[in-house]
């Protein structure tokens, strides 16, 4: 409506549509600070007006909440990220919003000069909370379901010293060369591709590529508990590719009685 009204707002936004607010991950909103935009605006229809039955923008709005905690955590001026709700025939509440948060960031400053950090500490830490998004939001899923109404609310669903102790507890997972029986449901559950894998071969997990998820421990049979979460220390380096094959017990003593 703003268009069709030809209102006039700020030029320097970049506007990508999407079927409900709901559909914005903080991995979004992360992206978008580390391809250099200094500010995101997410629009959203009003709460309790969703047309389906999803209420996403409750859940743009604790996305939003949570990716201004983290935004602090790196020590950058959460105002940057803003939501704001509104129907689609309120063209002059999307321009002045649009202005309003354009004024904003010009006063805060370019994304991270204005806060002193330095660009490539800054990418090394945004790359850092994107990887973790997935852990972040398993580990807040309750709260990331949250229907605040009061805008009072809003700033106490997640706290700082919460957010500081979820990103300090970030657990490690480790298969057990010992337990580890090859039995490869951890490689195919895995939803990051992870976990190098092979017939008869002890699995080893790629530290690197490993999003905290936490299913290979929830599905290494419980027969085995190959799998270990270890909070507070780096995980032990993975086994030497030579010592991985498994030499069945059975198949051992069968290969002797033939011999
Ligand atoms: S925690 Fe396990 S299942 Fe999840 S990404 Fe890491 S290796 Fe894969
Ligand atoms: S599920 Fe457990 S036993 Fe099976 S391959 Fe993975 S770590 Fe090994």
């Amino acid at each position: 409506m703003a268009g069709v009204s030809r209102l006039q707002y700020s030029n320097e936004i970049r506007l990508i549509r999407v079927m409900c607010s709901g559909r914005v991950d903080l991995a979004f909103i992360l992206r978008a600070f580390h391809n250099g935009m200094d500010g995101v605006l997410i629009g959203g229809c009003y709460l309790d007006e969703c047309k389906y039955t999803t209420h996403g923008n409750y859940h743009a709005l604790n996305m939003v909440l949570l990716g201004k905690r983290i935004m602090e955590h790196i020590g950058l001026n959460p105002e940057r990220l803003r939501i704001e709700f509104m129907s689609s025939s309120e063209g002059g509440r999307f321009a002045d919003t649009v202005n309003d948060l354009v004024n904003k960031v010009r006063t805060i400053g370019p994304f991270g000069k204005g806060e002193g950090i330095d660009e490539n500490e800054l990418r090394a830490k945004l790359d850092e909370m994107m990887k973790l998004v997935p852990y972040m939001k398993i580990a807040k899923r309750d709260k990331l379901s949250s229907r605040l109404k009061d805008p009072k609310e809003w700033s106490k669903l997640f706290t700082r010293d919460e957010v500081e102790t979820l990103l300090r507890e970030v657990p490690s997972y480790y298969i057990d060369p010992e337990k580890c029986q090859a039995c490869m449901t951890c490689a195919r559950r895995c939803p990051a591709d992870a976990i190098l894998s092979g017939k008869n071969l002890i699995h080893i997990i790629d530290q690197e590529k490993c999003i905290k998820c936490g299913t290979c421990l929830e599905v290494c049979p419980p027969r085995f508990s190959a799998v270990l979460k270890l909070m507070g220390e780096a995980p032990p380096p993975p086994i030497p590719e030579e010592k991985r094959k498994i030499v069945r017990k059975g198949r051992e003593e069968g290969s002797s009685k033939q011999n």
